[in-house]
């Protein structure tokens, strides 16, 4: 009843769809009637999908004695109820995949689902109660819900860092309260619209609170749910309370003692790599259970020195932390600069724009907005370097830049692209709104004064425009990028021919 007084910021309709050819798949797995050798059919008629299959099931961590190279052999040697939770498996990394998150927040996220995914299945295992794959499902899917509000709230959806860290309970309640609404309350709409089997749904919605929960097979998966998560966060931050609280529920569930729970543990980390690499994703190197331990213990043995002394050497540490953090600061501060920047003019640097822009058009394509792409050249440039020298014709370049950056807006992206070429690309603007931006960029580059030992020197730009419009269907990003800088490329070249100091619009891209 919470859910309903709160104020509901996010969407469920923000939740993905899975890729039709997936969710046809598990439609018709989850149909009783369907036999191994009609399913087989129906998959091999799609080769994207039967290729992916047979890519994975002959992968390590599958660990088939024979390969497998047909569709049909697939679904007999795993079964109707696996090849159903891999094609889920599929739908989920894809969704992610083009979900818009920056890379390295992608990165994090599939991390914590597969971490979440692989606990599951090997608790699974070791007690019997559930089909180990589908167990993976369930843990795979459980924070699924956070997908939508990532999505409604992406401007300030900085939190990641401080959730990781929390117990479930704690992030459930948070988000609660910011959102008005929990991931296990939007498993439910996810498990709609993708069709999933009630029982998994009801699981997913239900993992926080199992106890609430008959007992019976919905009961056991959520159990299993809220038991990986519990491993995820000890996976995350390692301290003795997040590792006591894993054994406690492995020994209250399912009877291991804690002999027995850190077996479970120690193949974790290993079957989350192989898993990633399986699926063709990728995740940060996976600590072993080992050193997990050895911080876990390390915290334990704090606890035991006296709180006076642990109190001083706390006050010694915060101190040292502090001018630690400082230094690192600054050194990131650099680091960053040197990384993302172009020294001479302060934009983002060729390569870190890149990334940035297919960012952009990802963004774009998933909620069909429109995005511009201005191409800027100055004119007759080798002539300042010949009549003002090289150190002027820098001066002009930085004035350009600046001029840039005092006529865009902050959400513009604008770098430079190399020699006197730059670019600024426009998030959520047409074709018409760009050429009265590019029209300001002139502007101002026109304006720009340089000061030379000849008196004030001034230059122009010509513009080449062309823009980009999202359908909320999937695009080639390599592709894309490289025809919207040639239409504005091409604009530009007409910029020069028709006299320079002027803006051409080349042309929308859909
Ligand atoms: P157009 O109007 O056709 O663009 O003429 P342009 O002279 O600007 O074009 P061109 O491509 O022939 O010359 C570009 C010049 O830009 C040549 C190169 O020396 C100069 N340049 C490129 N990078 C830098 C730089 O970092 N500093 C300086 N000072 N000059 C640069
Ligand atoms: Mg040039
Ligand atoms: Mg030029």
């Amino acid at each position: 009843m919470q859910e309903a007084s709160a104020q509901l910021s996010v969407n469920p309709a923000d939740l993905p769809s899975p890729p039709a050819a997936i969710a046809r798949v598990v439609r018709l797995a989850s149909d009783p009637e369907i036999t191994s050798e009609k399913l087989g059919a129906v998959i091999a008629s799609d080769p994207a999908f039967t290729a992916e299959l047979l890519r994975t099931v002959n992968s390590p961590f599958y660990g088939l004695k024979q390969p497998v190279t047909a569709a049909a052999r697939a679904v007999t040697v795993l079964g109707i109820r696996a090849l159903r939770n891999l094609a889920i498996c599929f739908a989920v990394r894809d969704s992610l995949r083009n979900s818009g998150l920056r890379a390295q927040d992608l990165e994090v996220f599939w991390e914590d689902c597969l971490r979440r995914a692989v606990a599951a299945r090997t608790v699974a295992r070791v007690s019997g109660v559930v089909p180990p794959e589908e167990a993976f499902t369930i843990g795979l899917l459980q924070d699924f819900g956070m997908l939508a509000m990532i999505k409604a709230n992406r401007k300030d959806f900085t939190h990641w860092p401080r959730w990781r860290a929390m117990t479930p309970d704690e992030r459930r309640v948070e988000e609660r309260e910011r959102y008005g609404v929990g991931h296990d309350g939007l498993a439910r709409a996810l498990g709609e619209r993708w069709g999933l089997p009630r029982q998994l749904t009801d699981a997913l919605a239900g993992h926080h609170d199992p106890a609430s929960i008959a007992v019976g097979p919905v009961r056991e998966l959520a159990t299993l749910a809220q038991c990986a998560d519990l491993v995820c966060t000890l996976l995350a931050v390692r301290s003795n309370e997040a590792l006591s609280e894993v054994r406690a529920i492995l020994k209250r569930a399912y009877k291991l003692n804690d002999a027995a729970s850190d077996k479970v543990l120690e193949a974790i980390p290993a079957e989350v790599e192989s898993a990633a690499s399986a699926l063709g994703m990728r995740v940060s190197r996976q600590p072993n259970f080992a050193a997990i331990l050895a911080e876990a213990n390390r915290t334990l043995v704090e606890m035991n020195v006296s709180y006076e002394e642990l109190t001083q050497r706390l006050e010694r540490l915060l101190m040292e932390k502090e001018m630690l953090m400082e230094q690192l600061a600054m050194a990131n501060g650099e680091l960053a600069r040197l990384a993302f920047f172009d020294p001479l003019t302060g934009l983002c640097n060729r390569r870190h724009f890149d990334s940035l822009f297919r960012d952009l058009l990802t963004r774009a394509s998933v909620d069909a907005r429109p995005v511009s792409f201005v191409m800027v050249d100055l004119d007759r440039f080798k002539s300042v370097n010949d009549n003002y020298g090289h150190a002027t014709g820098d001066a002009v370049l930085r004035a350009a830049a600046a001029a840039l950056v005092g006529a865009s807006h902050d959400a513009d992206l604008k770098t430079r692209l190399g020699g006197e070429e730059l670019a600024v690309v426009l998030p959520d603007t047409d074709a018409h709104q760009a050429l009265a931006a590019a029209e300001r960029f002139r502007e101002a580059i026109a304006r720009a004064t340089v000061t030379t030992h000849q008196g004030p020197l001034r230059v122009t730009a010509s513009f080449g425009v062309s823009t980009f419009v999202g359908s909320g269907s999937k695009v080639d990003l390599d592709r894309l990028a490289t025809v919207l800088s040639e239409v504005a490329d091409k604009a530009l070249y007409e910029s020069k021919n028709n006299g320079r100091n002027r803006v051409t619009i080349g042309g929308v891209v859909r």
